[in-house]
């Protein structure tokens, strides 16, 4: 269901998409962002004590740096998220759809040398095949943990976790939280009057220059 906060409208969240918060300084232009880039200048992002992935009541925090780049934050950007959520609250690089391509790369490469290993007439340089075959199914089986991972971590989501929140901005200053968690979409737009831009999922374009 949809609803609406401070004037801001929260989307209807289809399934498998995340919210995406956008927040924006009150005096914002991507020029003045693209000037300012490295001096850290986003939003400052102010939360309620609950845990951003099961929204529990706690005191520990995580710091997160949202920027992909070698920008510097003045202060700190810091999370709650209680000692139990820390491993599966934030995306990393080993839970993302990451998985799909060592699946495909491993799945055509396999495929394609078992091809050449059996069907070929003549193999002058067999052993070049069958190294390749093992790279393809190392691929094969890398991807496949790497989901089992991705799938396992998800499984909190059944159980009033919201696992897999982003905190990232790009050059021109704008601070973006990508989560499932609705809750923690509610307390942002509560706690941060002023700077909230847009409130969208990712089953929308991603707005940019505008
Ligand atoms: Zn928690
Ligand atoms: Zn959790």
């Amino acid at each position: 269901m949809s609803g609406q906060i401070n004037g801001i409208e929260i989307p209807f969240l289809p399934e498998k998409k995340k919210y995406r918060v956008i927040l924006r300084l009150p005096d914002y232009s991507f020029t003045k962002g693209l000037f300012t880039v490295f001096s850290g200048s986003i939003p400052k992002l102010v939360l309620p004590t609950l845990c951003i992935c099961c929204n529990k009541e706690t005191t520990d925090t995580k710091q997160v740096m949202p920027f992909d780049d070698d920008r510097k934050l003045k202060e700190p950007m810091v999370v709650p998220v209680c000692e139990t959520c820390k491993k599966h609250a934030f995306t990393d690089a080993g839970s993302t759809s990451l998985y799909l391509l060592p699946i495909m790369l491993g799945l055509v490469g396999t495929i394609a040398m078992l091809y050449q290993l059996f069907s070929a007439k003549e193999i002058y340089n067999k052993n070049t095949f069958v190294v390749l075959l093992a790279i393809s199914i190392a691929f094969l089986a890398g991807g496949i943990y790497l989901a089992y991972r991705y799938s396992k971590r998800f499984k909190f989501a059944e159980h009033g976790h919201s696992p897999e929140t982003e905190f990232d901005s790009r050059i021109d200053g704008e601070l973006f939280i990508l989560t499932i968690n609705k809750t923690l979409v509610e307390n942002i737009i509560k706690y941060n009057p002023g700077t909230i831009f847009k409130v969208s999922t990712t089953a929308d374009p991603e707005p940019f220059l505008k």
